[in-house]
């Protein structure tokens, strides 16, 4: 049998006093005066600062044009429905990603279809996209995982060939570049998450970038249940206005309480993404030569996001298994997460696809050994050097 783990006999060395919770967020004054003035000013809903979060965002983004939504999974949804994906399609994603991705194009009355990942990046691999392909295919929907950006000139040189729109899935990538471009403005549409947990945050939140006035029109209707274009002036003083609806919509749309955390958040988001860098080096530095895998660094001509720090954790070397090392780091005070189970490790799909882990071997390797450490801008010079004493007190090393 394989190496006895040591876990039973580790104790922590120096065990942090207080939990680190993972994917804490960094919550400033000037985010709290702005929710509050929001709530005194008593419009608490879609409103002006909605439209100037999605104003700012799209600045920031270098983007054609922008909606914003009250989740990326909401982002997903009308993407797919707005790039005329209908019922019987096929889109091809990854089976490295959070459910909502696949969840969005189910929803969309389409058929999920998975190509496997390169093993070292994690990212969708643009053979396997290749191979999926059928006469039902009408989408790609690549995730930036981790917030390292795709093998986009490939994935768009595929779509062109075969006539598909691309809906990039930047939930880790909000300051993703690559070879000169921004993530989210690379394919047709591309869909943002503020969710706590996330880069920036608004609580829940999300955003749609497009190339297309039309086509985030018609994302921004079907997101306030269907209904004309500016339904939600129609309370303003500008006079009572009818509305009509126009689709069977749904309620999609973000709040201004969340906009005026996100309006702030954005502001922050270059001095996050530096403090990050340096904990992802640091990360880097201190585990080099250690029994574990650390992750792909950034390709050339490419800005990673860094929003997530993986480790792939290998039994055979370290002498603990990824679940063990898990409980171990939580032992030690340490909030760790898992990024991803591949998607067809669950029920669900396999009932309804009937697909099976092991027909995505890559993604099923990685998702059975891998692990996120934490990685926030909140995080001190302190936490840091407790998470590395951590995974090195698991490793016992
Ligand atoms: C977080 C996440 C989502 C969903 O984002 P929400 O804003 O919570 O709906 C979708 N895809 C990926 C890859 C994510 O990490």
């Amino acid at each position: 049998m394989g190496i006895k783990s040591n876990i039973g006999v580790l104790k922590p060395v120096r065990p942090k006093e207080k939990f680190l919770v993972f994917g804490s967020p960094v919550i400033g004054e000037d985010e709290i005066d702005e929710v509050v003035a929001s709530m005194r000013s008593g419009w608490l809903g879609t409103g002006p600062k909605v439209a100037r979060f999605e104003e700012d965002f799209r600045k920031y983004k270098n983007a054609a044009c922008s909606a914003a939504l009250n989740s990326c999974t909401a982002a997903l949804h009308l993407s797919i429905l707005a790039a005329g994906v209908k019922q019987g399609d096929e889109v091809i994603t990854t089976p490295m990603t959070f459910c909502a991705t696949v969840n969005a194009i189910i929803h969309a009355g389409a058929t999920p279809v998975l190509a496997d990942i390169d093993p070292v990046t994690l990212n969708i691999d643009p053979d396997a996209v290749r191979s999926r392909i059928t006469p039902r295919t009408k989408a790609i929907l690549p995730v930036h995982f981790a917030g390292r950006p795709c093998e986009m000139d490939e994935i768009t040189s595929i779509a062109g060939e075969n006539g598909l729109k691309v809906i990039e899935d930047c939930a880790h990538a909000i300051e993703t570049e690559y070879k000169g471009k921004k993530a989210g403005t690379i394919g047709d549409f591309g869909c943002f998450s503020f969710y706590v947990t996330k880069n920036i945050v608004t609580g829940e939140g999300g955003m749609v970038l497009a190339r297309n006035e039309s086509d985030i029109a018609r994302i921004k209707v079907l997101g306030l249940h269907g209904m004309s274009k500016d339904a939600w002036k129609r309370f303003s003083d500008e006079g009572y206005k009818h509305y009509y609806v126009v689709e069977a919509g749904f309620k999609y749309n973000m709040m201004d309480v969340q906009a005026a955390i996100g309006i702030h958040q954005l502001k922050k988001v270059e001095e996050y993404w530096k403090r990050r860098e340096a904990v992802w080096q640091r990360y880097n530095g201190a585990f080099e030569g250690l029994s574990l895998g650390l992750p792909a660094s950034a390709a050339p001509d490419t800005r990673h996001a860094y929003h997530l720090y993986t480790v792939l954790i290998d039994e055979e070397r370290g002498g603990i298994s990824r679940d063990e090392f898990l409980n171990a780091m939580t032992a030690n005070n340490i909030g760790v997460g898992v990024h991803y189970l591949s998607i067809p490790e669950h029920p669900y799909y396999q009932k309804a696809y009937g697909w099976k882990p092991e027909d995505f071997p890559n993604a099923m390797k990685a998702g059975r050994s891998i692990v996120s450490l934490p990685l926030s801008a909140k995080l001190t010079d302190e936490d840091v050097d407790d998470v590395i004493t951590a995974v090195k007190n698991c490793l016992g090393v």
